[in-house]
């Protein structure tokens, strides 16, 4: 006897014991939301530790899914950093919101494909709705196009790449850019505090990473528009092509602002593409408050903001906008015959303005994001988590031998402590990365550094839901507590 073929069909596990499990899994992940801060926020393993718990190859046989989840516990969760802890204060803390979790679990469900805009009508729709809805919410020009890419350095790539396609005349596209010496070398400028991102994007596109010029700072680690401009002239006499600029709007040591207005000028003038960079920052311009950061911005050829860092959107999830779709879409346009429909030019394939061809459905979590809190519940929150910030700033400048070492703008405190007795920038640096070995290992709480010119500083960045006060204080408690001890033991 044969078995019928739906009998030995090998297909999914079935949608009951899908249920079963997501209500075990909904309340596991309640637990940790409401009860994160039983886990150390830095991960307290040694490297390979976790590599070491697993089998060398994957199991022949199936596993029941309940033996699956429950090695999360046994083996994810020590090598997990916590991110969505309240006590993450390093790099920029951002937050995977519940309303973002929900919308993750729905992403994965109906697993869309945004290749063209028949493949998912619902995703390319939403996202040209939601990130419209962002954009004028930020006060953004009302006629920019805006897209979803998984981060900011990919934004920040894509936008460079149509900025090299903005003079058709360079024929970069079609001919390439190696061997043709009537080419010349094309120059990006952008500031000493500007992200790395720029030289990836440098180099992945050919450009190379030494025609990134980095222009001087102010004693506020602003861009020096001044030296900008005499830096694209020195370029041109010396027959180098300026082909665009990046200001940053929230840097990343320092949340500082490039003076944009000024950087628009010269842009303007030269006919350089301006590439805002508001990663973290751009969460910012929800708050009418805050406007005067975004000055000049409605002259740029392109901003870039990340809802996965200051606006509660799991990561991941970029938003690049443009001035210019058409220059976009004719750098990365590129239809098969087998991709080719009649509803190209009413309903945007999205693959037509980005590299990539499959996207992710990254518009549900935005929109889930920003009907859960609204845009005055997602202002509220940035507000408070400046609010926080400066109260920080406060106490440590209130504090003898405690110095903060930036304005703080937004949500980030640059800090170190400075004993008497120490002088030099070493044995200080020395200090200030004890005391932070000494916070970090206390899993209480996890803070980052950074170094501006020769000093090293700590850094304190507030921008997970969950962090309140309390937070900060025992931050606060515990670095006054290891700069103690380590003065007693230098
Ligand atoms: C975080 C950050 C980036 C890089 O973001 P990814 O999304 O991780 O690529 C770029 N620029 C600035 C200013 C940032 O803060």
């Amino acid at each position: 006897m044969t078995a019928s073929p739906s009998a030995i069909a090998p297909g999914d596990l079935s949608p009951a014991e899908f249920e079963r499990h997501t209500a075990a899994l909904a309340g596991w992940i309640a637990s940790y939301l409401r009860d994160g801060e039983r886990h150390p926020v830095l991960a307290q393993v040694t490297p390979g530790a976790v590599r070491a718990t697993l089998p060398g190859a994957a199991p022949r046989e199936a596993e029941p899914m309940d033996a699956i989840l429950a090695d999360l516990d046994r083996i994810v969760m020590p090598g997990v950093t916590h991110w969505n802890h309240p006590g993450f204060l390093a790099y920029f803390a951002n937050t995977a919101s519940v309303p973002g979790i929900l919308a993750e679990l729905v992403t994965a469900a109906l697993n869309q494909v945004g290749i063209l805009w028949r493949t998912s009508p619902a995703l390319a729709e939403l996202e040209q709705v939601t990130t419209g809805w962002l954009r004028d919410a930020m006060g953004l020009p009302s006629d920019w196009f805006g897209m979803i890419t998984d981060t900011a350095s990919v934004s920040t790539l894509q936008a460079l790449a149509a900025a090299r396609e903005m003079d058709p005349a360079l024929e970069i596209r079609h001919r390439g850019m190696a061997g043709r010496p009537e080419l010349p070398r094309l120059r990006l400028y952008c500031s000493a505090h500007a992200h790395s991102s720029v030289d990836k994007a440098a180099i992945t596109l050919g450009i190379g990473a030494e025609n990134v010029v980095r222009i001087a700072t102010d004693a506020e680690h602003r861009m020096r528009a001044d030296l900008l401009q005499s830096a694209i002239g020195a370029d041109r006499a010396a027959g180098f092509r300026p082909l665009a600029v990046i200001a940053t709007i929230g840097t990343t040591s320092t949340t500082s602002v490039d003076p944009v207005p000024a950087i628009a000028a010269i842009c303007r003038r030269e006919g350089l593409w301006l590439h805002v960079d508001a990663a973290y920052g751009g969460a910012m311009a929800l708050l009418p408050e805050a406007r005067a950061l975004f000055a000049g911005v409605e002259d740029a050829d392109s901003l870039v903001m990340n809802p996965h860092k200051w606006l509660f959107t799991p990561m991941d999830c970029s938003v690049l906008w443009t001035r210019h779709p058409g220059v976009l879409k004719r750098t990365f346009s590129l239809t098969p015959a087998y991709l080719e429909t009649d509803e190209q030019e009413i309903a945007l394939s999205l693959s037509d303005y980005s590299f990539q061809l499959g996207r992710r459905f990254r518009a549900l979590k935005l929109w889930f994001v920003m009907r859960a809190f609204g845009t005055d519940g997602l202002s509220e929150r940035i507000r408070h988590h400046c609010a926080l910030a400066r109260t920080f700033a406060d106490w440590v400048q209130a504090t003898p031998a405690w110095e903060v070492h930036a304005p703080v703008p937004m949500s980030v405190v640059c800090f170190r402590h400075r004993p008497e007795a120490l002088t030099d920038e070493a044995a200080l640096e020395r200090h200030n990365a004890g005391i932070l070995e000494r916070v970090n290992t206390s899993g209480r709480v996890f803070l980052s550094h950074t170094k501006l010119g020769a000093r090293y500083v700590l850094r304190v960045a507030v921008g997970n839901l969950r962090t309140q006060e309390a937070h900060l204080a025992e931050a606060w408690r515990l670095l006054r507590e290891a700069a103690a001890t380590n003065a007693v033991t230098h």
